[in-house]
């Protein structure tokens, strides 16, 4: 008999039954059953309302709840919230709040790992997408000694404690009961049971494969996440996930106010109403830095992949564009040397705990922080407009 160790290449690891059944039997069932009752029968308006409620309740229980509150800790949550994200979070089917963060938090601490990273993307679009659940892959058996933190939480550990009753309850017991009510009960099941289930599965295994595929690298590109506004309308704002992957405590992964995150829409509030609270963000200083950083990066490739084209007439251009390169990433640099000294000063003066002046020393370093990133804005803005022909 082989083992795993013996020949990683040769020999697969097996099946792992549960995972498998699910995915596969109610991907087929889906396939099979929703359009031969709709031609045969029809669905009712009650059960495709139920679709949309359903759908949109579970996937944001797992953007906002199983994602960014519990495995990032972006914000804190009322019990009634947190209460809420458990059970359609465990309509979802996507294993319990404990194992689900103990893949997702070495997801982020090992990303792209062949060995440590459970759904590492390098390993192809199957194996990130599903496959790394199929079988009983190393890399992906959950390792709880991630989420010490979260068996504190009573509502984390009553779900993982009882998981498979309630996922009972929620995807057969609570569609036939709301589709019973409402008079089309096989319909219900059929569209608000089954088919939002297989909807919400590959919408959200889109993040793990397609959103480290496809997309731009604003921010990084240390690793292969992607942020693509095309994902994030199908999986509640998650398509930013460059952006995620460097800031993953922000409780936001689109910052700009029009960018399509209704996850960060929702946290934000049930802020107004008490429900969450402590919202995590990056400053803006940061976020500008890492953005100018990865510019810098592209425009010394550009200019290095120009001078090699270039004729020898073309030389006066390029050492000119070279120049104007080097002038801004000299600005760049003094820019930052002058606000990490700001800080650094802002931190002492605050350490001395000089209590009358701390609310002034604040507004000075707020207006500091905002003249900072207007400048490195403006600084993108200027590199961008640079000709690299
Ligand atoms: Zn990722
Ligand atoms: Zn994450």
């Amino acid at each position: 008999m082989t083992t795993q160790n013996d020949s990683p290449r040769a020999a697969r690891p097996e099946i792992d039954m549960v995972p498998a059944v699910v995915l596969t039997g109610t991907f087929i069932a889906a396939l099979l059953l929703v359009p031969t009752y709709g031609l045969l029968v029809g669905y009712s308006a009650a059960a495709w309302t139920w679709f949309a409620i359903f759908l949109i309740a579970s996937g944001l229980s797992i953007t906002a709840g199983y994602h960014r509150l519990w495995s990032h800790r972006a914000y804190e949550a009322h019990w009634s919230v947190r209460l809420f994200f458990m059970l359609f979070g465990a309509m979802a089917i996507q294993n319990s709040i404990l194992v689900w963060c103990a893949g997702h938090r070495p997801h982020h601490r090992f990303v792209d790992d062949e060995e440590t990273d459970p759904y590492s993307a390098r390993k192809g679009f199957w194996y990130s997408h599903i496959g790394w659940m199929l079988r009983r892959h190393p890399a992906a058996i959950p390792d709880f000694k991630y989420v010490k933190d979260l068996e504190r939480d009573p509502i984390v550990k009553f779900q993982h404690d009882h998981y498979v009753p309630i996922v009972l309850a929620m995807n057969i017991a609570l569609p036939a009961l709301v589709g019973w009510l409402s008079g089309d009960l096989l319909g219900t099941i059929l569209l608000a049971g089954l088919l939002r289930l297989v909807v919400n599965h590959h919408f959200t295994f889109f993040i793990n494969s397609l959103a480290h595929m496809w997309g731009t690298q604003p921010y990084t590109d240390e690793n292969t996440a992607r942020d693509n506004p095309v994902l994030a309308l199908v999986t509640y704002g998650e398509g930013y996930h460059n952006f995620h992957h460097l800031f993953a405590h922000d409780y936001r992964n689109g910052i700009r106010w029009w960018h399509w995150d209704p996850t960060k829409w929702v946290i934000r509030a049930l802020s107004w109403c008490g429900l969450t609270s402590r919202l995590r963000i990056t400053p803006a200083v940061d976020i500008e830095r890492a953005r100018l950083a990865m510019q810098f990066k592209r425009a010394e490739a550009r200019l290095a992949a120009v001078a090699e084209r270039s004729h020898r007439a073309d030389h006066h251009a390029v050492a000119q564009l070279r120049a104007k390169v080097e002038h801004e990433y000299e600005a760049f640099m003094a820019t930052l040397a002058e606000w990490s000294a700001a800080r650094e000063a802002w931190v002492a003066t605050t350490r001395q705990k000089m209590a009358h002046q701390i609310d002034r020393v604040d507004a000075d370093i707020k207006a500091l922080g905002h003249e900072i990133t207007r400048r490195l804005r403006a600084q993108r803005r200027r590199l961008a407009s640079l000709e690299f022909a």
